[in-house]
């Protein structure tokens, strides 16, 4: 067991793209077990591999609420094959102390992986839940992109992150996101935003 120092936003590796693993090796295996070590002792529901400071394209999460059994799924060389509908997702980040902010994310998505024993598996998560904005989130690390690439207000993020001792956002990598922006300001209309304290007092996963 080795729980890993986790990377902060600001160093080079989160924003350095990850290669892919060619195969399962005893150090790939290694790699897995750090990443649940590391992602448990911090009470996070999802780790990229770059986040401990390993640039593969690898990444695991478990989106068990703490009275359910463990859920623990690995994603080795994942690509997302389909990603459809928008919706605002409220997000925090291991790799971003005590930061919380709105990001876009899509509503739907299917992915396909290779497990810890080589195989290959595919997931549908649908309806914006955890599971399938977890995915999208991690899915972005391995890019060497992060969540606050897709906040939803710029201005009020760059005033967390100041708060928080973390850089500002940085406008190279913002993401053009035109078309999700106009999809979510449509199901706004019909499911308005809860107030952002209600949320925080909800258990809250960190990705
Ligand atoms: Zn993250």
């Amino acid at each position: 067991m080795a729980i890993q120092k986790i990377v902060l936003y600001g160093s080079e590796t989160l924003r350095t793209p990850s290669k892919e693993a060619h195969k399962v090796s005893a150090k790939i295996k290694k790699l897995v077990e750090d990443m649940y070590d590391t992602m448990y002792a911090n009470n996070g529901v999802g780790l990229a591999a770059p986040q401990i400071g390993a640039n593969y394209r690898i990444f695991i999460i478990d989106t068990a609420l703490e009275k359910q059994k463990p859920n623990p799924i690995t994603f080795i060389n994942p690509k997302i094959i389909k990603k459809w509908g928008a919706i605002n997702s409220y997000e925090g980040c291991l790799s971003f102390p005590g930061v919380y902010i709105y990001v876009r994310r899509y509503e739907n998505v299917i992915i396909r992986a290779m497990d810890i024993k080589g195989r290959t598996f595919t997931l549908e998560a649908n309806d914006g839940n955890l599971i399938a904005r977890a995915l999208q989130h991690e899915y972005d690390h391995l890019d060497g992109t992060v969540f606050v690439d897709h906040a939803r207000n710029r201005f009020e993020t760059d005033q967390i992150l100041a708060e928080k001792g973390l850089p500002q956002i940085n406008p190279d990598y913002l993401m053009e996101e035109q078309e999700l922006e106009i999809q979510i300001q449509e199901y706004e209309k019909i499911n308005p935003p809860e107030p952002v304290q209600e949320i925080e007092q909800k258990e809250q996963g960190t990705l």
